[in-house]
């Protein structure tokens, strides 16, 4: 699949607000800074579509953009941002889950690990509580292009070993890298494989 078209359609403070439209909707989710805001802008070919910002998790609400007018990416806000107040973290938590199981839209969850860290437990916490909740998703390591191929394999290797202790099977995942358009083709297609099934 390539994007020809991507339209910001609306930024919605809680479910019920987002958009009234059935298409199918996929989600990007990461802690601030891993990188989700250059990677839509890889994927959909659009450097300004999702704000990149040096201020680390800018994005508080839950941003739906209309690709090729038959499904929406949806750019929920970065989890994880240290300099937030306990009330608004618990908001924003608040706002994700409930985006999450009340969606019925909803067809995938893309959680973004950065590449060259190891597993962190927010981000095992947050694929944990997807499982348990059902919820369909996959990982997309980011920032591969700051690794050596040896390092990227061996970072993939210890976060599939790490899954392992908890899950049966790895849930399918993408190296990407925004910088190089890597992963652009495996990423789409596997939307466009969900899309046609
Ligand atoms: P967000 O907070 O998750 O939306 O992260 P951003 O997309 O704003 O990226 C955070 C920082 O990482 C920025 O300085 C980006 O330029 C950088 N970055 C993001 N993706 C990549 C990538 O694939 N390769 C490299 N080298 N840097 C990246």
């Amino acid at each position: 699949m390539d994007i020809k078209t991507a339209e910001f359609t609306l930024s919605a403070p809680r479910v019920s607000m987002c958009p009234n439209d059935t298409k199918p909707e996929y989600a990007f989710i990461g802690r601030s800074n891993v990188g989700k805001s250059s990677l839509i802008n890889m994927l959909s070919r659009n450097k300004k579509l999702a704000k990149t910002s040096s201020t680390p998790g800018k994005t508080l609400l839950i941003n739906h953009f209309l690709i090729n007018r038959e499904w929406y990416l949806v750019d929920l806000p970065g989890y994880g941002y240290a300099k937030r107040s306990k009330t608004e973290v618990a908001k924003l938590d608040q706002m994700i889950r409930g985006y999450i199981l009340e969606r019925e839209q909803l067809v995938n969850v893309f959680v973004l690990v950065d590449i060259r860290l190891e597993p962190q437990k927010i981000d095992l916490e947050f694929i944990n509580w997807l499982g348990l909740s059902s919820i369909p998703f996959a990982i997309i390591f980011t920032k591969a292009d700051k690794l050596s191929e040896g390092k990227v394999k061996a970072s993939v290797d210890a976060y599939v070993r790490k899954m392992l202790e908890t899950w049966e099977e790895m849930p399918p995942y993408f190296v990407t890298s925004s910088e190089k358009a890597r992963g652009r083709d495996e990423v789409l297609d596997y939307i466009d494989q969900i899309n046609k099934s």
